[in-house]
């Protein structure tokens, strides 16, 4: 007998009185799985063909002088489509695995400070002197996790604090406890987001401004991934925001999540 997946949902009518409904949701979830490998699928296989021609632009590109001008300058807005359409593919490609498997044979204790330091030296990178990067540790804490997504999120966090903000704007990275937990923080004081956006900004590919993200080198994906990365760790993702005053993003960690 094939197996079938049932939602129940529990209506409390007093003390004594319930209304139960169950759901048949076998059919959706075979088709959300379909949806998943197939977006896996696709990504896994472009990137062959992306590898093949980003290498031939790459040698073209070292030939750039010999070529006239107006060729010199395709080439160059090919190498860079070809460079968004790989960091396309590899979230995507990311972002099916992290809802494919099921994670944790990874996880281990990850020293928060370590993990912060690495994320501010990626940011500084792409920042480039334009803004401030601070780091704020409260007390020395491990966190229980993968190590490669963890960093891989609070990276999207600090990445998008630098494209998002306008120069000489300050970044901060906090470490602290919060309830029984932690909470990492990614705050800066750049123009801030509307909060009617805030529900829906970890949805795939939705931005605030298009045109500008497009510009900026995202792939609408950054939050997509910290959403999924926090859900894998019990974690979850908190913003708060206000046009002209910033925005930060905290991801609130459960105590189980702590290692001393
Ligand atoms: P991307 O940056 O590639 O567009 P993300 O999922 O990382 O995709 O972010 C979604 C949107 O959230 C961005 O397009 C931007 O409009 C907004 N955003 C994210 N971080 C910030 C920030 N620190 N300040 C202002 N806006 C932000």
């Amino acid at each position: 007998d094939e197996r079938r997946i049932l939602q129940y949902q529990i209506t409390l009518y007093g003390d004594d009185e319930r209304l139960v409904m169950a759901r048949d949701i076998t059919r959706l979830h075979r088709l959300e799985q379909m949806r998943r490998d197939f977006v896996a699928n696709v990504s896994h296989e472009l990137r062959t063909p992306l590898t093949v021609i980003s290498g031939y632009l790459e040698t073209y590109g070292d030939l750039a002088e010999q070529l006239p001008p107006r060729l010199g300058r395709g080439i160059e807005q090919m190498q860079a489509q070809t460079t968004r359409m790989q960091n396309l593919v590899n979230d995507l490609l990311l972002l099916s695995r992290l809802e494919i498997d099921q994670g944790g044979e990874d996880h281990q204790p990850i020293d928060v400070a370590a993990l912060l330091k690495g994320v501010r030296e990626d940011a500084l990178a792409l920042s480039k002197g334009r803004q401030t990067l601070e780091i704020d540790i409260a007390s020395d804490a491990k966190l229980i996790g993968s190590e490669q997504e963890l960093r891989s999120a609070i990276s999207n966090l600090a990445f998008n604090a630098v494209r998002y903000t306008p120069p000489d704007s300050h970044i901060t990275l906090r470490w602290q406890m919060e309830g029984d937990g932690g909470c990492i923080d990614v705050e800066d004081d750049g123009e801030g987001i509307d909060p009617v956006h805030l529900p829906r900004l970890t949805e795939r590919f939705y931005r605030v401004d298009k045109g500008r993200s497009t510009a900026t080198g995202g792939t609408g994906l950054g939050l997509a991934i910290v959403k999924h990365v926090l859900l894998r760790h019990d974690a979850t993702l908190s913003i708060d925001s206000h046009p002209g005053e910033g925005a930060l993003f905290r991801c609130v960690f459960p105590k189980e999540r702590l290692a001393c």
